[in-house]
């Protein structure tokens, strides 16, 4: 008779908080939302923010959007585990849906900007895998800013002036990638996850797994 074939392993793990940052108009939200589509083991930190709405955000699914006073009331109450001014408004990570996630070993994608990964990498270092997206040049930059036409004028030359000191902080990321071609950009981010899932330290269920095998 023929061997059973093995039914298939899982190993336990931790979840990783892949955090992903770039100056505005470098592709971040395209490799972000394409990821989230592909790979169901990862899910968005919903940010809070008290920017307007674009109109093609929907709230509860691109941000939360609220008051300046309920921000500052989510950020006094330590209901936020990181939040940052960029570009003239608020943003913030809530903490609780983080938690739940990290504590049920799921995957957290973060698309946040540089004092936001500063403050992840500092109170949870161990989870953390963060990705900087660089623009293949300025000009191209300038562009897409201008071709995603959600943004007045005003906003635009805001976020161009404010995307060198962002880019300022490319050292402080584990992985940096240049974004001159789309499908080439996300299949660095897939690459990226896949290994960060295997690292041994990551995978505490390896332990029990092993000893399976020489017990
Ligand atoms: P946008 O207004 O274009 O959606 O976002 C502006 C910047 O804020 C982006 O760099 C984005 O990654 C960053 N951002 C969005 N949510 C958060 C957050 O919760 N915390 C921090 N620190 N930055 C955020």
């Amino acid at each position: 008779m023929a061997a059973a074939t093995s039914a298939s392993v899982k190993i336990a793990r931790r979840g990783l908080m892949l955090v992903i940052s770039s100056p505005s108009g470098a592709g971040k939200s395209t490799i972000a939302r394409t990821l989230l589509d592909i790979d169901k083991q990862i899910s968005l930190s919903v940010s809070v923010t008290t920017r307007a709405r674009r109109q093609s955000e929907i709230e509860g699914v691109h941000y939360r959007f609220v008051s300046q006073r309920e921000f500052e009331r989510m950020r006094d109450s330590d209901s936020l585990l990181e939040w940052a001014e960029v570009h003239g408004n608020f943003y913030g990570t809530p903490r609780e849906a983080v938690e739940t996630a990290m504590g049920e070993g799921r995957d957290m994608l973060f698309d946040i900007d540089w004092q936001g990964a500063q403050q992840l990498q500092e109170k949870m270092s161990a989870d953390v895998v963060s990705i900087f997206i660089l623009p293949p040049t300025m000009a191209e930059l300038q562009s897409r800013l201008h071709r995603r036409a959600e943004d007045s004028e005003d906003v635009i030359q805001t976020r161009l002036a404010n995307s060198k000191a962002e880019i300022s902080h490319w050292r402080e990321y584990d992985y940096v990638i240049v974004n001159d071609d789309l499908n080439t950009a996300f299949d660095a981010v897939q690459s990226i996850v896949k290994a960060e899932r295997l690292r041994r330290d990551r995978r505490h269920g390896l332990f029990d797994f092993v000893e399976t095998l020489v017990s």
